[in-house]
This record gives C-alpha cells, sequence and structure tokens, in this order.
C-alpha cells in the first residue's frame, strides 16, 4: 500500500500527521511530505486514518 500526497491539494492544516505520525510529517509551514513510501506492514490503518483526516482529500492511498 501507497500513501500519496497530492501537494497541490495540501492546505496546511496538519490534520493528516495527527493520525500517522510516522508516515507524514509537516514542515514549518504545516504543509505535509509523505516520509514512508510504501506503507510498512502494520501502519496500513494509521495510512488510511491518514487519509481520511485530509479535509482537501490531498491524500490517496493506493494498493
Ligand atoms: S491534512 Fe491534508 S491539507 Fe492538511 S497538511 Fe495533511 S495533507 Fe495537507
Amino acid at each position: 500500500m501507497k500513501l500519496l500526497l497530492d501537494s497541490t491539494r495540501c492546505q496546511g492544516y496538519g490534520l493528516c500527521q495527527e493520525h500517522a505520525p510516522g508516515l507524514v510529517e509537516l514542515d514549518e509551514w504545516g504543509y505535509a511530505t509523505v516520509v514512508a513510501v510504501p506503507v510498512p506492514d502494520g501502519g496500513e490503518n494509521a495510512a488510511r486514518a491518514c487519509a481520511e483526516a485530509c479535509p482537501n482529500s490531498a491524500l490517496q492511498l493506493e494498493k
């Protein structure tokens, strides 16, 4: 599973990182970067919660 970020949609809310601190990091302005591609074993639920938390649908899961 991969967690993919469309950075053009990211508005820097930071909600994704609360759900998956090991998968996403925020820069100093709150914009996200996915740091774990592919999602490590056992991280699928966190990745799903992370994607669902984004109010701008900037994060998508790919199997
Ligand atoms: S929740 Fe969405 S908009 Fe906010 S930082 Fe994460 S990816 Fe960007």
